[in-house]
């Protein structure tokens, strides 16, 4: 190795400390790598320093550790370490709306067809389609509702359905609708999941009723450069999203408890609720403002729906998560 050169950790790979561990969230590749306290406190010190300066610091001993790390492309030799500077984390967003549920059951009496258009020219990117077992929809009208999607800007659908509407989603449907990324059938006789040929994710499970109340489990956290750089500055999960329930109430997401106003309402439309600021309050209420999450190693990947409260000058989340067992990992 060239004494000489100069250590850089490279710049999309950023180091986490957190209560419950450390990790390096390696932006490029999306992989969350997770770093024992020793790992963490070595490469912060080392970043940017002539390997001759951290022979001297650490002993040869620590040539094993950069050799990992250089193997691993989470660090790299340079002649000239200023020459690359952090990446910059101002975030743009180019829509108003990036997210929206929209739920259908018996009681539901908003026209969904007239919401799915107005998302469309919010520029909603992802829309999640739930229709309840209970609802008194035809074939034919599940059908109307993926028309009004052909000509969107929407890039992905999230269906759930009563598994009785299976016959809809056949192979031609599936070609025809191409932003449909999955569908979930209720009541199901076995709980499976599969993808088809179309690459569209399949679940089948035997609830009658999907149940939002959030699971915490490792494959939720995930990350993109771009949500990553959100995530310091916005609640990622709440950000530009909106669901309205199958009642007509608009809310932050589907099991919050406050509610913006009813669609029965014709002062109400999701455009004037989505650009008010009591509306967009939580959005920029980030893991780093919140107590307990401030101090977790996945606040910068964690897309939690959960509601916030405010007490005694500081931020809580609803639901409660007990940071996820950080004893299941494998830290280097
Ligand atoms: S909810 Fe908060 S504490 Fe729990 S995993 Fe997410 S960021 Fe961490």
């Amino acid at each position: 190795m060239d004494k000489s050169k100069f250590l850089r950790v490279f710049t999309d790979c950023y180091l986490v400390e957190g209560d419950n561990g450390y990790v390096i969230y390696d932006l490029t590749r999306r992989k969350l790598i997770s770093i024992s306290k020793i790992t963490y406190n070595v490469l912060k010190e080392i970043d940017g320093k002539s390997i001759d300066f951290i022979i001297s610091k650490f002993g040869d001993d620590i040539i094993k550790i950069i050799d990992y790390f250089l193997t691993e492309e989470i660090c790299f030799l340079t002649d000239n370490p200023a020459n690359f500077p952090k990446i910059s984390e101002d975030v743009y967003f180019e829509n108003e709306c990036y997210s929206a549920i929209l739920e259908i059951g018996s009681s539901t009496q908003y026209d969904y067809v007239k919401i799915i258009n107005e998302l469309n020219q919010l520029g909603c990117q992802m829309l999640m389609l739930s229709i309840k077992s209970d609802s008194d929809l035809t074939s034919e009208e599940i059908l109307n509702i993926f028309n009004a999607t052909t000509d969107s800007f929407f890039k992905c659908i999230d269906v759930v359905v009563p598994s009785c509407f299976e016959n809809i989603f056949s192979m031609d449907f599936f070609n025809q609708n191409v932003r449909v990324t999955s569908v979930t059938y209720l009541g199901s006789e076995q709980l499976k999941t599969e993808e088809n040929k179309n690459f569209v994710q399949i679940n089948r499970i035997k609830d009658e009723e999907l149940n939002w109340t959030e699971k915490f489990v490792r494959s939720n956290l995930t990350f993109t450069l771009k949500s990553f750089m959100e995530s310091k500055k916005y609640n990622i999960a709440l950000n530009r999203k909106i669901c309205i329930d199958e009642f007509g109430f608009i809310r932050n997401y589907i099991n919050h408890e406050q509610h913006f106003g009813n669609l029965s309402d014709t002062d109400v439309s999701i455009s004037k609720v989505l650009r008010s600021p009591e509306f967009q309050k939580k959005w920029g209420i980030s893991n780093d403002l919140v107590e307990n999450c401030k101090s977790c190693k996945f606040r910068y990947c964690c897309f939690s729906n959960s509601d916030l409260h405010y007490s005694n000058d500081k931020w809580y989340k609803v639901n409660s998560c007990h940071k996820l067992d950080p004893t299941k990992e494998n830290e280097n």
